[in-house]
């Protein structure tokens, strides 16, 4: 009777969990890092693994353009996850690890919404399904190829292989450079340049509705008196803010006196879409005097061009606080 013997040459082929567990630990952990982070980690490695891929492209010019840079470090960064589901669940076929990896992305961005100064984003759920589609057909060609084979040695290998070289190059990407990335999908308005009210841009197409439709009827009110009204900043990525608040930081000698001027991302009320900044001079003092008229009030004494809906309509604007530091 022997049950011991045959119950293991039975199952030669079925092995241990081996180095999928720590893979999975390691790139989950990654992951977790990196979109669920502290905000000022997260905006830094973001732009650092941006700039990185840029740095990486940089021999083809054109062939990545700016905006899609983010894009193309969110699919690296579920190509491991895809990777290893498929490993994991090679039995059961690529969709499942599929629908495993989509599920994860969508679980990060509701992570996210929890966050403060956090903007989850269906870009972003959309690029990091397309990394873990990526990470399942790579595991399940070198699968089947490994089958093929018929050779039992490469696996660990194959199976290290897939999981180092998209971190590799996120790696890589992230050392090879420093220089900061921000586009116009951050909000980013370029030094000196104003937007309309009514411009197709994330800086204005995310702010709150309520906010933006009140910043257009300013806007045609203020044209109807002779006036452009234009918006200077509007929506901003937390990476962004966060690039503005170092910038604050190194102005202004530290965080305390930064924060008399710029807000961080936590606290900003442009990353959550609640703010705009006006300008030129002459729409800022039209503005404070006709802005109540839609609710819109000058919340910082001393940014006569920030503003926020702070009352109802035809209502009185509050004091504004002296800065955004007290306010
Ligand atoms: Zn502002």
């Amino acid at each position: 009777m022997p049950t011991t013997a045959h119950r293991v040459t039975t199952t030669p082929h079925v092995r241990g969990p081996g180095l999928l567990v720590p893979a999975a630990l390691v790139v989950l952990l990654a992951i977790g890092v990196v979109t669920l982070g502290p905000s000022w980690f997260v905006a830094d490695a973001r732009r650092a693994v941006t700039a990185g891929v840029q740095a990486l492209a940089a021999p083809w010019p054109g062939a990545v353009h700016r905006a899609q840079v983010e894009a193309v470090a969110n699919v690296l960064l579920f190509v491991p996850v895809g990777a290893l589901a498929a490993l994991a669940l090679r039995r059961s076929g690529p969709v499942l690890p599929m629908a495993l990896g989509a599920g994860a992305s969508v679980l990060v961005e509701l992570a996210q919404t929890a966050l403060p100064g956090r903007v989850p984003d269906l870009v972003d759920v959309a690029t990091n399904t397309t990394g873990a589609v990526l990470g399942v057909v790579l595991a399940t060609v070198c699968l089947a190829v490994r089958r093929r084979l018929r050779d039992r040695r490469p696996r660990r290998w194959v199976l290290s292989a897939l999981v180092a070289a998209p971190l590799l190059v996120v790696g890589l990407a992230g050392c090879s450079s420093g220089g900061g990335v921000l586009t116009a999908e951050h909000g980013h308005v370029e030094e000196g340049e104003e937007l309309s009210a009514f411009a197709d841009v994330p800086a204005i197409t995310r702010l709150d509705d309520a906010l933006r439709r009140a910043v257009q009827d300013a806007a045609r009110e203020a044209a109807a008196d002779g006036v452009e009204l234009h918006v200077s900043s509007g929506w901003r990525s937390a990476a962004y803010q966060q690039s503005l608040f170092d910038a604050a930081v190194e102005r202004y000698g530290s965080p305390e006196a930064a924060r008399e001027w710029v807000l961080g991302p936590e606290e900003s009320s442009h990353v959550t879409g609640d703010a705009v900044d006006i300008g030129p001079t002459d729409a800022m003092s039209w503005l404070t005097q006709h802005g109540s008229d839609h609710g819109l009030c000058q919340t910082y004494a001393n940014e006569m061009w920030h503003f926020e809906l702070a009352v109802e309509p035809g209502g009185q604007c509050p004091a504004a606080a002296t800065d955004p530091a007290a306010g």
